[in-house]
């Protein structure tokens, strides 16, 4: 196999996991796993969860954000960002559903317990998730920098608090009203 970052051959077949094979690049440390291994792969993990104890060990990935090409069917990889944490993003061939991580990928979705979610970050859904999250953490710096993050935490606090609360209305005019003694 030729390598989508090195383009040379230096690659050897090993096992990511029990039964999931995949193509290692001697060079980069990068890995392919063809569709039909993984879906294999999955298929035998339907019974047996593959639940891992969670890890917030942050790795150290490469991440190569150049054009690649896909080693089996030649076409050009597309980039998936993980989302839920991970800054990175996979790369996926449309043509033959096969998939690149660069080096320490894999271990860093195992550590997050992705590595059986791979094929759903392709989705729309998983997708607009990520978008979504990505926005809510942009609104979240820029609210903390308006209020600063003292007053942003007590507002936070507050909000949690009130939202459900069967006397929300009462209480926030209570509470804007100058003076609620006076009538
Ligand atoms: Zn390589
Ligand atoms: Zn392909």
């Amino acid at each position: 196999m030729l390598c989508p970052v090195c383009k040379t051959k230096r690659c050897s077949t090993i096992e990511l996991e029990e039964n999931l094979k995949a193509a290692l690049c001697e060079k980069c440390g990068g890995h392919w796993i063809s569709r039909r291994n993984y879906s294999a792969w999955l298929k035998q993990h339907r019974e047996t969860p593959l639940e891992r104890p969670y890890s917030e060990i942050e790795l150290d990935v490469d991440d190569v954000r150049e054009v690649k090409i896909c080693p089996e069917c030649n076409r050009i990889l597309m980039k998936y960002r993980v989302g839920q944490g991970l800054d990175f993003f996979v790369d996926h061939c449309p043509g033959c559903g096969g998939v690149w991580l660069d080096r320490n990928e894999w271990q860093a979705l195992q550590n997050k317990n992705l590595h059986g979610e791979i094929h759903k970050i392709f989705s729309t859904t998983w997708q607009n998730q990520v978008r979504e999250d990505q926005m809510a953490a942009k609104l979240d710096r820029a609210y903390a920098e308006r209020f600063g993050e003292e007053s942003y935490k007590k507002a936070k606090e507050f909000r949690q608090w009130i939202q459900g609360h069967p006397l929300k209305g009462a209480l926030l005019a209570f509470v804007s009203d100058e003076n609620p003694y006076k009538i």
